[in-house]
């Protein structure tokens, strides 16, 4: 790492304390740029590590409810307003008790290269609120919604921000901020993506980024002359992404063991067929159950509770061909990962954002496993987003087939671009440096054409 990036990282740590997702994130890419800065002095002069790093505006609110019992709750909602450099932000909202201004800030940072990388005019953008969902009536969600969404929608709009879903935010929580957003601008607009399909949505996008992950997983593995067909899979989360991915592997021939939540994981020696996979998303979805009640419905499945005082998690020590982790951030650290290449896992495809920490990044990319960054693997999503507004603003809706076959072609071209990028700075096969450097080449360029704005 040349002096240049290793200051810029001591300066980000000093001016963003307490924000160690934030740091891991722009240590990450900055660490892979340092070719890319070498070769080309316009972006040291111009400052556009330095103005990349620095959100373009953050919007941090009060979010006062009412809960059932008739309490007053107040939580703390966020927009984190990265970069506009190639389009309007874009980029989820999560609702979880951990959310924070560092999380925040790490996931609108790497939201940017994301959405450069997918090949549509998305800038990027993040937020949320620490709300927990789990466990609240759905008139609780909803008033809490609509009370985000009446200082929120101030901020936002088709071609200024245009948030999604993410952890905690589905298909019900986009319905309540929708409406919310539609009556007190009374315009009805693309506003926010994963919407219903009735009133705006677009098929495919709840499947988009679990399909979008075996996608790209099918791509590197084509790169082995080799498919999903027969490979055992592990996969973390058993929400939005997971499901989709269990999906996709049920589909191309492969076999998913794992899936898990936040009390624990099960491992279902026998796989998850399509009727188990139907189970777990009526328990997730409508039931909004627990995990452990697949194992109590299935004999072929083992629960394991979680341990908090464990060293690494288990779920990552089965023995299988690839890994699908898809539940959340720094889920996989040094351990879980020489766990993974030692039970001969070679591809990892990360469902979640950054679900991997800087050890366990090394231990993959010096393993020269097939390993695919989030920002890259999970970019069917947000793809499919912009595919959504695409359809809001010419009017019309796409066919299923249609959609995915655009998600299909989208995840190639990030894969294409992975290898492109990688190759020509000399680090073949590594996709950590392929996705930062083709997508911040873009967004550097767009920033210098724009001026210092
Ligand atoms: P969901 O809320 O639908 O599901 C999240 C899953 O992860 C749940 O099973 C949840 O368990 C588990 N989980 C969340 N936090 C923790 C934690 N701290 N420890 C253990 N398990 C946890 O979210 P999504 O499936 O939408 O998102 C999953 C990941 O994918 C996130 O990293 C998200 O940022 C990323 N992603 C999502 C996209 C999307 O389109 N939805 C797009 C791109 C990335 P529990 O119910 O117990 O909390």
């Amino acid at each position: 790492m040349s002096e240049y990036i290793k200051n810029l990282i001591a300066e980000v740590k000093a001016k963003n304390p307490a924000e160690p997702e934030f740091h891991q994130a722009v240590t990450e890419v900055a660490d892979s740029l340092s070719v890319v800065l070498d070769k080309n002095p316009e972006y040291r002069r111009k400052k556009i590590l330095e103005r990349i790093v620095e959100p373009e505006r953050v919007i941090m609110f009060r979010v006062p409810w009412v809960d059932d019992q008739g309490e007053v709750r107040v939580n703390r909602g966020f927009r984190i307003e990265m970069n506009s450099a190639i389009g309007p932000y874009k980029g989820g909202l999560r609702f979880h008790p951990s959310v924070n201004l560092g999380i925040l800030k790490f996931l609108a940072f790497e939201q940017v290269f994301k959405n450069s990388l997918t090949t549509l005019p998305m800038g990027g953008g993040k937020g949320g609120s620490d709300f927990d969902p789990k466990g609240k009536t759905d008139n609780e969600v909803m008033r809490f919604t609509q009370s985000f969404m009446s200082e929120l929608f101030r901020h936002i709009g088709p071609d200024t921000d245009v948030p999604a879903g993410d952890i905690g935010v589905g298909g019900r929580e986009i319905g309540f901020l929708f409406g919310m957003y539609k009556k007190l601008r009374n315009e009805f607009t693309g506003v926010l993506t994963g919407k219903g399909l009735n009133w705006g949505g677009s098929k495919i996008r709840p499947e988009a980024t679990g399909y979008g992950a075996v996608y790209f997983a099918q791509e590197m593995l084509k790169t082995k002359s080799q498919t999903l067909e027969g490979k055992k899979c592990l996969v973390s989360g058993s929400g939005n992404v997971a499901q989709y991915t269990v999906e996709k592997i049920l589909q191309l021939g492969g076999t998913a063991l794992t899936l898990s939540d936040s009390n624990g994981y099960i491992y279902d020696e026998a796989g998850i067929d399509a009727e188990k996979l139907a189970f777990l998303m009526d328990l997730k979805n409508v039931k909004r159950g627990r995990i452990k009640e697949y194992a109590d419905k299935y004999s072929t499945a083992q629960y394991f509770e979680t341990d908090p005082s464990a060293q690494f998690n288990p779920l990552w020590n089965h023995k299988a061909d690839c890994a699908f982790p898809s539940a959340t951030q720094n889920e996989i650290n040094a351990v879980d990962a020489a766990n993974l290449v030692r039970n001969g896992i070679y591809v990892v495809s990360e469902g979640a954002n950054m679900p991997t920490n800087l050890d366990g990044v090394n231990v993959f990319v010096d393993s020269k496993i097939l390993y695919a960054p989030g920002k890259a693997a999970n970019a069917g999503g947000v793809a499919v987003s912009g595919l959504e507004m695409s359809q809001n603003s010419m009017r019309l809706g796409w066919g299923r087939e249609e959609v995915d076959a655009r998600l299909q072609t989208i995840m190639k071209d990030i894969h294409a671009s992975c290898i492109a990028a990688s190759s020509r700075y000399g680090l073949e096969g590594n996709y950590v440096a392929g996705a930062n450097i083709a997508g911040f080449l873009k967004v550097a360029d767009s920033m210098i054409d724009q001026g210092i704005v």
